[in-house]
């Protein structure tokens, strides 16, 4: 094989420490230039390394297209003048580009015969790789079960073979199947191995990865501040050295966490940028999905299988029949149990026996729309209500019936509120209800509906209506000036207080004494 030209050693050294370095951006900017020079001398071992590298690095920064361009230069170099170790090389950036753009077909293809080559020329480096590209692959499809014994077959490898840097990357994916399928000893310990391997200043790429996986850790064991702390940094290095992928994850993630301390506003916020790093990432997709089809056209002109492989088809098409009706069953259990995320999500912001919102997420709606609606000097009423004697309906007809009772009016009341409208649960038998562009007369007129229409249509149980009133109080943000949306409330409650003092199943307003005024 060709050396390196002297004039070139420099830049040659310089880009692989880049690249090492996890300096992608930096890598790919000497890797062009070096690619054309080389090119001009023909320096065929520069013009190889910088293919590589350029390859492998725009793959790190999501660019796709650049990435399937250089590896197929790279190919159709080594095919004229390269080894086996180099193939396999080409076949791993395939690996990696079909995994992430959602060809796990065709990614499989590429283990498989990855696996094959490595085995029958006996590279131990490449057998080692394999088993960590595999579970990449695995972990990337969710079928996190599957990725476990690869990974921990090549941690074994690695160790025996003293691949120490290889090591901390696939202990960085293994604690994340370890994660994802309960393990979480185990996957805390892999993550202290990464963060004690990590060096200052590099491995950029597996120390994002590491702080997010340990933010979900803390989570799980309900340290929730220290979580944040830790997503936060994955996110910090991921957004700086553009790792949107991860990014997005840990944007993900953060979000989640954010739900679970009951901080609605920031989880919102975290689940739109999520959106939108998607959105980059799915624009990605689509660019690779154009870069694919002109690899595939490239490949078939060319031809580079060996015999040996083309005897290893039958056998790889039946175990990729197989692992793909796995891969089946489990996109349906995901499905399953994205569906129950949902409902776990739906918990969090609902009242779990009406549906209507419950206090906490009320309550920032509340203080959202107060905010809105003095910014933009508009009206904003509010209207509390508590049911009359309800301890008394709940010992005359059991518990069951009282919350039969506080269904319907819930319900009474959403059916007759417009879109402009929002109703929480306050506490046991107590109504929220805010307005939009709407004052305390209109309030006032809606109450005495809702006081009606129970009147009218009392819940029926045997046959039997069950006669119940409300009382309530209204408010808005004008009527004697609150500053806040809690002083806003303050006023309403008075005016409930004041309906139940003067006899209950009626609507007031508050009216302070002259001496408070
Ligand atoms: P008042 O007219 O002064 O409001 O009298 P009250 O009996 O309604 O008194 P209060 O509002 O203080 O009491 C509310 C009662 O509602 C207390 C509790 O037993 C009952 N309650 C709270 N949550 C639920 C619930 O989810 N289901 C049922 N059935 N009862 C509840
Ligand atoms: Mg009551």
């Amino acid at each position: 094989m060709s050396q390196v030209f002297p004039d070139n050693q420099y830049m040659y050294d310089e880009m692989v420490g880049l690249y090492e370095e996890e300096k992608f951006r930096s890598a790919i900017k000497i890797g062009k230039e070096l690619l054309e020079r080389a090119r001009v001398m023909n320096d065929k071992a520069s013009e190889r390394k910088s293919l590589e590298v350029l390859s492998y690095a725009s793959y790190f920064i999501v660019d796709y297209i650049s990435a399937m361009n250089y590896i197929i230069e790279f190919s159709k170099v080594i095919e004229e003048d390269g080894n086996i170790s180099e193939l396999i090389k080409t076949y791993n950036v395939f690996i990696s580009l079909y995994t992430r753009q959602g060809d796990y077909e065709e990614a499989l293809n590429y283990l498989k015969k990855v696996e094959i080559l490595a085995k029958n020329h006996h590279l131990k480096l490449e057998e080692v790789k394999n088993e960590n590209n595999y579970g990449f692959f695995y972990n990337t499809t969710k079928s996190f079960e599957m990725a476990v014994p690869h990974l921990e077959r090549a941690v074994e490898l690695a160790a025996t073979y003293r691949f120490y840097d290889l090591l901390t990357i696939i202990q960085g994916n293994l604690a994340l199947s370890y994660l994802r399928t309960n393990q979480i000893e185990k996957s805390k310990m892999n993550l202290d191995q990464v963060f004690l391997a990590l060096k200052p200043g590099s491995s950029r790429f597996s120390r994002a990865e590491a702080y997010m996986y340990r933010g979900e850790i803390y989570a799980i064991e309900g340290d929730y501040l220290e979580a944040i702390n830790q997503v936060k940094a994955s996110k910090v290095i991921s957004l700086k050295h553009g790792y949107i992928a991860e990014l997005a994850e840990a944007t993900r993630i953060l979000s989640e966490i954010y739900v679970k301390t009951g901080d609605f506003e920031k989880a919102y916020y975290e689940l739109k940028d999520y959106i939108e790093y998607s959105d980059i990432l799915s624009e990605d997709a689509k660019q690779g999905a154009v870069a694919k089809l002109k690899a595939q056209y490239d490949m078939n002109k060319k031809n580079t299988e060996t015999d040996l492989l083309k005897e290893q088809y039958a056998i790889l098409e039946e175990q990729n029949r197989k692992i793909q009706e796995q891969a089946n069953e489990l996109e349906r259990l995901n499905e399953v149990l994205a569906r129950q995320n949902d409902d776990l999500h739906q918990s969090a912001i609902e009242d779990y026996l009406t549906g209507v919102y419950n206090r906490k997420y009320f309550t920032l709606k509340l203080r959202e729309e107060f905010s809105i609606a003095k910014e933009h000097n508009r009206n904003l009423a509010a209207i509390i209500m508590d049911i009359d004697h309800f301890k008394k309906i709940n010992d005359t007809y059991g518990h069951l019936v009282g919350d039969e009772i506080i269904k319907h009016i819930s319900g009474i009341c959403e059916e007759s509120l417009d879109s402009d409208s929002i109703i929480g649960r306050f506490g046991g038998d107590e109504f929220m209800v805010l307005m939009i562009d709407a004052d305390i007369d209109d309030a006032e007129e809606k109450a005495n509906e809702f006081i009606s229409s129970l009147a009218y249509e009392p819940l029926v149980i045997d046959k039997k209506p069950i006669p119940v009133t409300l009382s309530i109080g209204v408010a808005d943000n004008r009527y004697l000036s609150p500053r806040t949306s809690e002083e806003m409330i303050h006023i309403a409650d008075q005016g409930l207080y004041l309906a139940k003092d003067l006899g209950r199943n009626r609507c007031c307003r508050y009216v302070p004494d002259e001496e408070e005024k």
